[in-house]
């Protein structure tokens, strides 16, 4: 590939000839006429708004292959956008399918991987080397970290997160320092947000590198200033196509609109529908856009729905009905009838996997294979319980999206600090720890330890404890090690009288470990506290620390052999554009699904999104839909009891079919649902053992009671501890002294005044 920005592929020759002997008509037979009419509208701009399962994507792909094959361009002169590096394979793959051979030089990938790409050959018009790094997200962390202490923030009021998750916002929206006007000023640091973003900026330069964000913005601000360059790339580019539109930012949507501006051949194929990006700043507002920034567009609607069975589309369409903020379409299919939605009300999360991974076995046993079936989980922590059942069974499995539960970064943290607690002499464990979160030994100390742990034949641990005893460390690394060694053997003298779930919670509070992702502002933080959760939890299942570590070992040994069939487990948000025979929706409770995060902070818009990612979830099925929820999860060491998602009560019931005791579904009666929770939460389960009624927090939300307001002193009732008078209010928790229970946390929504 030429670095030279006046020889870029895309314009290099005139488009080849179609290859002969292959009429075009093979592949476009293959689509209905108003899909044939999208991928034969070549010229003009075009936006293909349509359902899920309706061929979007099937029309992007036939799209590019039809410019190749009529000779309307090179293979270098489309530029095709995905949402995903994987998206953009399989399109290579069916390209070349359908085109009869291997395409190369293809411009064809997420906006990211084509902004690098773009950014590589014009590095300097950036103010960088060709060969620039791409920070991820630590580094970025760190960076904005240094920029705001040279600057004397306080970083304990305005923490580096903050102000990183302030400066995405910008790039989301293509502005760059000097593009940030009153408009989008913002309160952060006092009002000088803006003049750190402008330092982290040339931090960046000055170090020859660039943040994802950067990818983007650098290319749209080089398109901007360079009117030679984007004119290239403008006339190179005759065609381009993008999948997934309604996920687009501001910046993705700038960026195509100035390279779509000379030939204006543009075609967006989106649903509106399925837009769930919105936290990372996807606006679905570009798709309702279209038609006025390309005057003259045309718009072509696709109703025939080819993926999923009319059960499937009429409770999925049933769902998405609830949403206002919709331009609504009609969907329908030729489908015969096939198999209503199944929902499952279980006892609780671990009851929820045994039964789909049963299911599964049982669908196996039918001849159905395991990669055409996937389980779609709301909250990355929900599939702990779900690997682990697979492992138990033996049922090979795949992650999409992200690494296993055990893998993820959290969870390997975590496990290495009990690691350390049970065993000093775990060394990969202390050192994977001994700086994580920062406390400020660095990489030259970790050294000095290795040495003297090697020459002396002595454990690392060993080896820091000896070290802090000398004047070989510089003050702030000695002490720092001095603290962490006397938190490690405090830990260990708590190992006999704690629980070890316990312990583990404690471990992660005192080292600062769980401080550090709740000061995280980046947008997985939430889900790995979640993880974080999970783990304590699932130590519950072990008799002691060591049970449960080798019970780690065991897992992570079982290691995921590349190919066959594997069952696909993935997010939602990690499930778009792809579709499976069957498809579990587990966890589909208050809270959960729809999470309590979104709600509390983005109200009826992030209700309406989690719809849709609800919607998404259905809608990936062609055959099997089987939704369940739990009635009880358990976080941390205590049993939360839960409520039906109200999605499960949107499902229209003509196409659902309900297969639990009634006493576990919402349907309108939230307080029979209540008597019936707290009756088998008190019924002997799980060997009878007691605690499960000592559940300190009882958090089932109703979605309709308010809840009332209680003074210090006054009598109230309690559907499950009786009588008591309020001691302290703190929000919606109340803590009170209960006449026969004790005193108890609970929340306001079950009590009554007495
Ligand atoms: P999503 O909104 O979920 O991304 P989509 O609109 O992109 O869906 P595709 O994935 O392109 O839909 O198509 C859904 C399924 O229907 C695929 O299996 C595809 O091969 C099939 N399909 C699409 N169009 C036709 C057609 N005309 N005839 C037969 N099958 C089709
Ligand atoms: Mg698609």
């Amino acid at each position: 590939m030429s670095d030279s920005p006046a020889a870029p592929d895309a314009a290099e020759g005139p488009p080849t000839a179609p290859p002969p002997g292959r009429a075009p008509a093979a592949y476009l037979a293959a689509l209905n006429p108003a899909q044939r009419e999208a991928v034969e509208a070549t010229e003009g701009p075009v936006l293909v708004l349509a359902g899920a399962g309706t061929g979007k994507t099937r029309v992007l792909t036939t799209r590019f292959a039809h410019l190749l094959m009529t000779g309307r361009a090179a293979p270098n002169q489309v530029l095709a956008v995905t949402f995903t590096n994987k998206a953009a394979r399989e399109m290579k793959e069916r390209i070349a399918r359908l085109i009869g051979r291997p395409v190369e030089g293809l411009w064809l990938g997420t906006f990211h991987a084509l902004s690098a790409r773009l950014l590589r050959r014009h590095a300097a018009l950036a103010g960088l080397a060709p060969n620039f790094t791409i920070l991820d997200t630590d580094d970025q962390l760190r960076l904005v970290k240094q920029v705001a202490e040279a600057a004397n923030l306080d970083t304990r009021r305005w923490t580096p997160q903050g102000l990183l998750a302030v400066i995405e916002t910008w790039k989301n929206r293509g502005l760059g320092p000097d593009e940030v006007g009153a408009a989008d000023a913002t309160d952060f640091a006092a009002g000088r947000a803006l003049a750190l973003y402008r330092d982290y900026q040339a931090r960046l330069r000055a170090l020859n590198a660039a943040d994802f964000g950067d990818l983007l913005l650098h290319a749209l601000a080089i398109f901007r200033t360079n009117a030679e360059v984007l004119g290239l790339y403008q006339r190179a580019f005759r065609y381009i196509l993008v999948d997934e539109y309604q996920d687009t930012n501001v910046a993705q949507y700038l960026w195509l609109r100035l390279l779509a501006q000379r030939h204006r051949n543009i075609c967006c194929v989106g649903d509106d529908d399925q837009s769930i990006y919105s936290w990372r700043g996807a606006e679905v507002g570009n798709i309702l856009r279209f038609e006025h920034d390309f005057p003259g567009a045309r718009v072509i609607r696709l109703e025939c729905n080819y993926r999923s069975t009319p059960h499937i589309l009429a409770a999925a369409s049933g769902l998405i009905a609830h949403n206002q903020g919709r331009l609504g379409k009609t969907l329908w299919t030729e489908d015969g009838e096939g198999e209503k939605v199944r929902l499952r009300g279980l006892w609780d999360g671990e009851e929820e996997a045994r039964f789909v991974c049963d299911e599964v076995e049982a669908l196996q046993g039918r001849g159905e294979r395991l990669g055409a079936m996937a389980v779609l989980v709301r909250a990355g922590f929900q599939m702990r319980a779900f690997e682990e059942r697979l492992l138990t069974l033996g049922i090979p499995y795949r992650v999409l999206g992200g690494p296993r539960f055990y893998e993820r970064q959290e969870v390997r943290d975590a496990i290495a600090y009990l690691r350390v607690v049970a065993n000093p002499s775990h060394d990969l464990s202390f050192e994977r720890i001994v700086n994580v979160p920062k406390r400020g030994i660095g990489e030259a100390t970790v050294k000095s330890l290795h040495e003297l742990a090697r020459a002396r034949g002595v454990p690392v641990f060993e080896a820091a404890r000896d070290l802090v005893a000398t004047d070989e460390l510089r003050a702030k690394a000695r002490v720092a090690l001095k603290a962490l060694i006397d938190d490690f053997d405090r830990w260990r003298s708590l190992a006999g009288g704690l629980a070890h779930p316990e312990l583990a919670r404690t471990v992660l509070e005192e080292s600062g470990y769980t401080a550090m992702w709740q000061a995280d502002r980046s947008p997985d933080a939430p889900g790995r506290l979640e993880n974080l959760k999970e783990l304590v939890a699932a130590m519950e299942e072990f008799e002691n620390l060591e049970g449960f570590l080798e019970h780690v070992s065991l897992v992570m040994e079982n290691d995921q052999a590349e190919d066959g069939e594997r069952l696909n487990l993935m997010t939602l948000h990690a499930a778009k554009g792809l579709e499976f025979d069957t498809v579990f929706l587990p966890g589909w409770e208050e809270g959960l699904f729809p999470h309590q995060r979104a709600l509390d902070e983005g109200g009826l818009k992030s209700l309406e999104e989690e719809r849709r990612l609800a919607h998404v979830g259905i809608t990936r099925a062609r055959r099997r839909v089987v939704v369940s929820f739990a009635a009880n999860r358990r976080v941390y060491s205590t049993w939360q009891s839960n409520l039906p998602s109200r999605f499960v009560d949107e499902l229209p019931a003509e196409h659902v079919e309900r297969e639990s005791e009634p006493g576990l579904y919402g349907a309108g009666s939230a307080a029979t649902d209540l008597e019936e929770g707290a009756a088998r939460l008190r019924a002997p389960r799980f060997g009878g053992q007691a605690r499960l009624i000592e559940a300190e927090a009882w958090t089932v939300e109703t979605h309709a009671r308010p809840a009332g307001t209680f003074a210090v002193g006054g009598r109230v009732f309690h559907q499950k501890f009786g009588y008591g008078r309020v001691v302290s209010t703190d929000g919606a928790a109340l803590e009170i002294e209960f006449e026969k229970a004790g005193r108890k946390k609970v929340i306001d929504r079950f009590v009554e005044p007495a």
